[in-house]
């Protein structure tokens, strides 16, 4: 692997990556020479997924976190920080998308726990660990093409997802000279438990897919390189960017 795209000596810390997309970007940033941190809600999938990691040894290190409070974030940070010092790398990845259908027939508790994990989450922890990054850093906010496009019966999860690549943008203008660079990735429909709803319908499978120049679902190291790639400094000339990685979905 060219040097550029290393993470060796680096610190990085990924939400939601007990399982499907953060948990695959989790072994592709061992595997490039990084220490991780993993965090998700449940310890039971904390656990799990350290189990899946344990060829890496001591360089990865999970705890639960909500990301959504202030308080389990400070806890995140400060026991990475106490394992492995200063974050150089956090991937907001973590995400909900609660609620299916019209926004005016939506619950308002759809519309708050929404924000609350794919917006006041990133929201929270990038400002928390700017603060550490002392010597520069890169932030990577998982959206979605949901946030290029108004998708149809996904109104709210991609109001939060538009509003995260302005997070990214505002951010990434507001901390370049400190040296971080904050971009962000948009998948398009990834086999995980998030998508399920809709690959594991054969329908509406096929009707996605259709949309996609690749005619194929992706799987979850597919967005492992765009990851490693914004988080290395092989991008070091790279900020306030907004990555596709969708098959050809939104082109
Ligand atoms: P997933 O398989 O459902 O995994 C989500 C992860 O986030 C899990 O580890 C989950 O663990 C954790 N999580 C959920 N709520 C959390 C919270 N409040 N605090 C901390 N961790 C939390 O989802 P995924 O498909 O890999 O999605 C990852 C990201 O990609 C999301 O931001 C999603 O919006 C985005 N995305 C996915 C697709 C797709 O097709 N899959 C497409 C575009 C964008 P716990 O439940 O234990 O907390």
């Amino acid at each position: 692997m060219n040097d550029r795209f290393s993470l060796t000596g680096r610190n990085a810390i990924i939400t939601g990556s007990t399982r499907g997309i953060g948990l695959a970007m989790a072994k592709g940033f061992l595997e490039a020479g990084a220490a991780v941190t993993i965090c998700s809600r449940k310890q039971e999938g904390v656990d799990q997924a350290l189990t899946e990691l344990k060829e890496h040894g001591d360089r990865v290190f999970g705890k639960t976190v909500h990301v959504g409070k202030r308080d389990s974030l400070e806890e995140l940070l400060a026991a990475s920080r106490e394992r492995f010092g200063t974050v150089h790398i956090v991937v907001n990845n973590a995400g909900t998308n609660v609620y299916s259908g019209p926004i005016i027939d939506s619950p308002d508790s759809a519309w708050d726990k929404t924000m609350e994990v794919n917006l006041k989450g990133p929201y929270l922890l990038s400002k928390l660990a700017a603060k550490q990054m002392v010597d520069g850093g890169s932030i990577i906010n998982v959206s979605s093409i949901a946030g290029l496009i108004a998708l149809d019966q996904q109104g709210i999860y991609s109001i939060s997802k538009a509003a995260l690549l302005m997070l990214t943008k505002t951010m990434a203008r507001e901390l370049g000279r400190q040296k971080i660079r904050v971009n962000a990735i948009c998948p398009g429909l990834i086999k995980t438990k998030l998508s399920e709803a809709i690959w594991a319908d054969p329908k509406v499978e096929k009707h996605v897919t259709s949309q996609k120049a690749l005619g194929r679902i992706g799987e979850t190291d597919e967005l492992t390189g765009a990851a490693i790639y914004l988080a290395s400094d092989a991008s070091s000339f790279t900020t306030g960017a907004v990555l596709q990685v969708d098959g050809g979905m939104v082109i």
